[in-house]
């Protein structure tokens, strides 16, 4: 793709919006970097990739990058098992001094293919890439420029598409930030509109991510190694950039996508390799690993939105050293990374709080020393105030409302997230019964038949019945919810 001044951005009419795409490449090619940028090793992991990719990959780099800024171009042989990846790649590269081979005696996993990568590499950036890109005119130098100004920005091209159907190269739009959903899948969001046209943003202003998308970035190798590199302990593929992504903001450093820089990358439906163990199982547990040292309080979030993990309970293995190695760079808080990196992301804490109402008495739950009580509602009293938890449960303090599992009633347990007993579905999740979404229905299993919270209506007593659509003595409502 030429990245060619149009005959109007030459005499200075940069407002036309004509062809955004020369627009942008030219203003780019205005840009000025240091005459003095760090060098890099390029570190591209592959396992069993298309000859001719692979190759497309290396000679994008060699041929658009300056020679004097690449130290080293290291291909790292996740143990791959086709014949060609052998000695054919081997003579086929001798011919290139710069690009040197790495080859693994065991499947390591994408993870810790680009820590063996790393830890040879004598560039002072590191600039990691998939082995089917195609760099674009231009593309390293403005990665490299960032990384000199502040050795703590992790700097990400554009990543463009290639497609898997023709191998053609096309441009994607412009504006887009690298963010995660809950249970952490990663995504792209364009920026708002009103938001570029407020801030006066370019199409060739920096824009600041709160996730890199992981296959392609330049990170100060010194920087990498102080942050950890990434946790060692995640497996083969995925979550590797949720965890890279927080450990870069939450310690001091920043993300970011320098849209002067342009790679394409070709998006597959299906890896070209096996994994070793299952794929959900390993990027779920990935996940789970990534949850539990970064998150904080928020990681009920994550268990929340993939419930099964909870059930499930994921072994998400030996945490000690990325926790002490958090405290020992002494990161901010996931809430800091929130309020600060992604503050449009929803996240509140608790799915709803404050009072719960009986519908048809318009009283409440109240918590009586280690006993429950039905009351007349009053917002001050804050033993009325209950928490419904991403967890599911229903909570006050450290106190959970628990059926006893016994003719249907009611008491209070002490709270434990992983427990079922103290499970509820209540809103969105108790439509999975028809009719019963202002229900709170049980899930411990020991009951009977589907359950709910009652309040007798004679006796002010609270218990548990068999679930019933129609009958208004099970329905009730929290004070606030905080999602839908
Ligand atoms: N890769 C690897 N070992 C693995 C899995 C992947 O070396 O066990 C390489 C793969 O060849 C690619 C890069 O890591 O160059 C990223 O993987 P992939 O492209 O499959 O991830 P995606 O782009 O689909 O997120
Ligand atoms: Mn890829």
């Amino acid at each position: 793709m030429a990245r060619l001044c149009g005959n109007d951005a030459l005499q200075g009419h940069e407002e036309e919006e004509e062809d955004v795409e020369t627009d942008v490449g030219c203003r780019c090619s205005e840009q000025r970097v240091h005459d003095d940028l760090p060098t890099t090793t390029i570190i591209m992991c592959f396992v069993d990739e298309v000859w001719s990719t692979l190759l497309r990959s290396v000679h994008s780099v060699l041929s658009r990058s300056p020679p004097h800024l690449i130290e080293e171009v290291i291909l790292v042989d996740d143990f791959s098992t086709k014949e060609y990846l052998k000695e054919q790649l081997d003579t086929y590269m001798a011919r290139f001094p710069k690009v040197k081979i790495l080859r693994l005696r065991e499947r390591h996993g994408l993870i810790r293919a680009r820590l063996a990568g790393a830890e040879i590499a004598k560039g002072t950036v590191l600039t990691f890439l998939d082995s089917h890109v195609e760099c674009n005119v231009g593309w390293l130098e403005p990665l490299l420029e960032r990384v000199r100004l502040r050795r703590t920005k992790v700097a990400c091209p554009v990543i463009e598409v290639i497609s898997d159907k023709d191998m053609s190269y096309m441009t994607v739009d412009n504006f887009q930030r690298g963010v995660f959903t809950w249970p952490m899948n990663f995504g792209w969001r364009q920026i708002p509109q009103e938001v570029i046209e407020a801030n006066k943003i370019k199409e060739t202003d920096i824009i600041r991510c709160p996730v890199m998308a992981g296959g392609l970035f330049s990170i100060d190798k010194k920087y990498f190694f102080e942050l950890g590199m990434y946790d060692p302990g995640l497996d083969v593929w995925g979550g590797e950039n949720m965890e890279i992504s927080f450990k870069v903001w939450m310690c001091g450093g920043e993300i970011e996508i320098v849209p002067c820089s342009r790679v394409g990358h070709i998006f597959r439906n299906d890896n070209p390799y096996s994994f070793p163990k299952d794929r959900v199982r390993t990027v779920e547990r990935n996940l789970a690993r990534v949850a539990e040292v970064w998150l904080d309080e928020y990681k009920e979030l994550f268990y929340g939105h993939a419930y099964h993990l909870v059930l499930k309970n994921v072994d998400v293995g030996d945490l000690t050293q990325q926790i002490q190695l958090r405290k020992k760079l002494q990161c901010k808080s996931f809430r800091w990374y929130l309020e600060n990196v992604y503050p449009d992301l929803e996240a509140p804490l608790v799915k709803a709080s404050g009072l719960l109402v009986n519908v048809a008495l318009a009283g409440c739950v109240a918590v009586e020393g280690p006993t429950l009580a039905f009351e007349e509602c009053d917002v001050n009293n804050t033993n009325q105030h209950f928490n419904y938890t991403w967890l599911r449960l229903i909570q006050h303090g450290e106190l959970c409302l628990a059926p006893s599992g016994v003719l249907g009633t009611l008491g209070l347990r002490r709270c434990q997230g992983r427990s079922r007993s103290l499970a509820w579905l209540h809103r969105s999740l108790a439509t999975v019964r028809p009719g019963l979404s202002d229900h709170i229905i049980s899930e411990h299993q020991h009951l009977p038949q589907p359950s709910c919270l009652e309040v007798d209506p004679s006796y002010k007593a609270l218990r548990v019945k068999a679930c019933d659509s129609t009958n208004p003595y099970q329905k009730w409502q929290f004070g606030n919810y905080h999602v839908d």
